[in-house]
């Protein structure tokens, strides 16, 4: 399994290397500030205590406080952690918002605790960490298995221990708790931007009707499903942890969320094939979007990949060996950290909403995120064609340039 925090230095490396930038600079962009594991005992509803295990890293704040989500999974581990965080300063930089890279998170499998439980340990979270949080410090966000909900429990711990009011210390959370409107579908909305920008610069010619392959169907691949209906291209292939569907005719994306709220799982939607995640990857489609997890386009299928281009959604689905490949092939990668960077834009919007206690309209929110994408996608393409060179190095020295600049001042 490719080491996510190698994967991320290796893409540094190589945009550094294109756009001779400043060695000592680099060096410290490839070591995070800080990072802390932290032990969660919690008393389960049976009684007994188990010990979770969390993370936080802080990776640079020359641009603002560190800035990213908090993520529940079973195979959360420090690398991913610190590399999550490494893509955070850079994304930032990228959509050029006024924050640093952080990220956290906690090794559980959700599913397996009752709301109860799941609460305690959100709560024991914060408890540990509320020192490093803070609005103008640190300000963590929602990310896989987590959600508004979690975010408000955590933002009500924190003031509970500060004994101060600060919704501006969490992002992503539900409307009546200080969250801003349009939070929830912004990065799957901001991807869509980013797509309809690079097809208009014709990075590739995709022809009318041109099939989509997502996978995944949680927060951001249902957002960007839907950003992307309307649009004509025609979206054959979804899929979550147990599986995937396949319907070349396309998937009625209603009748897709109804089923999966009926029965747990996409498989089985009636008239679609039902596929593993493998194949889903693998189809023939025009598009392909990666919107899950991270290190599932690797050497080992690279070369089986028929899309023209693929959309990462996710946080890392791309290895550098699969890079390379798909170099090669002349298959076009929209990185992530321009792809889904839609999702901390909006947190920005809430963030400066809570600091000046304003409340904007999601029109005004969806608007304001529509431009902060056109520029961001703008700028990476112009370096693309500069440097001629790939998408995710022009993204890489946008952005590190970005970061120098405030890093020597
Ligand atoms: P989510 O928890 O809402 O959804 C995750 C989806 O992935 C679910 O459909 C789940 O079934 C599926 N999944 C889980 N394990 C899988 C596996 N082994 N194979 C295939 N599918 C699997 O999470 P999300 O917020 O939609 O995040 C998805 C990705 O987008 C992550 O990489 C995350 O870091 C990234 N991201 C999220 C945001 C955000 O605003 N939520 C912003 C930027 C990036």
């Amino acid at each position: 399994m490719n080491n996510p925090f190698e994967t991320a230095l290796a893409q540094l490396d190589q945009a550094a290397k294109i756009a001779k930038l400043e060695p000592k600079a680099i060096e410290r962009l490839k070591n995070p500030d800080r990072y802390v594991e932290v032990s969660l005992p919690i008393i389960m509803d049976n009684g007994m205590q188990k010990i979770f295990k969390g993370f936080r890293s802080q990776h640079n704040n020359s641009r603002g406080p560190y800035k990213g989500g908090i993520r529940y999974h079973q195979q959360v581990n420090l690398d991913e952690v610190k590399a999550l965080s490494f893509w955070m300063t850079f994304k930032n930089a990228v959509v050029n918002v006024p924050f640093g890279g952080g990220k956290g998170g906690i090794v559980v499998n959700p599913k397996e605790l009752s709301e109860t439980e799941l609460e305690k340990l959100s709560r024991a979270y914060v408890q540990k960490l509320y020192m490093i949080f803070g609005p103008e410090f640190d300000v963590p966000a929602p990310d896989v298995n987590t959600n508004g909900k979690i975010m408000a429990w955590m933002l009500d711990e924190y003031e509970k221990i500060t004994g101060k009011k600060a919704p501006a210390t969490f992002t992503g959370k539900p409307l009546d708790h200080g969250g801003s409107q349009g939070r929830e579908e912004a990065t799957g909305f901001g991807g869509g931007v980013v797509l309809r920008e690079a097809l208009k610069n014709k990075v590739v010619e995709i022809p009318a009707g041109g099939a989509v392959a997502i996978q995944g169907f949680g927060n951001v691949a249902s957002h960007f499903a839907e950003a992307i209906s309307g649009t004509g291209l025609k979206i054959v292939a979804l899929s979550d942890s147990k599986g995937g569907i396949y319907n070349p005719n396309g998937i009625d994306l209603n009748a897709a969320e109804a089923h999966k709220k009926n029965t747990g799982a996409l498989a089985g939607l009636e008239g679609s094939k039902t596929i593993s995640n493998e194949e889903l990857l693998e189809l023939p489609v025009e598009i392909l979007v990666p919107a899950a997890l991270e290190n599932v386009l690797t050497g080992a299928n690279a070369d089986k990949i028929k899309a023209k281009l693929i959309l990462e959604m996710a946080n890392g689905p791309t290895t550098p060996e699969a890079d390379q490949i798909f170099d090669k092939k002349s298959i076009v990668v929209i990185p992530d950290i321009l792809a889904n960077s839609g999702g901390v834009a909006t947190s920005y919007f809430e963030w400066y909403q809570n600091m000046h206690g304003e409340t904007w309209s999601k029109d005004d929110v969806l608007k304001k995120l529509d431009a902060q994408m056109v520029a961001a996608t703008n700028d990476v393409l112009k370096i693309r064609t500069q440097s001629k060179t790939s998408f995710r190095n022009a993204a890489y020295i946008v952005a590190a340039q970005r970061i120098i600049e405030k890093m020597s001042a």
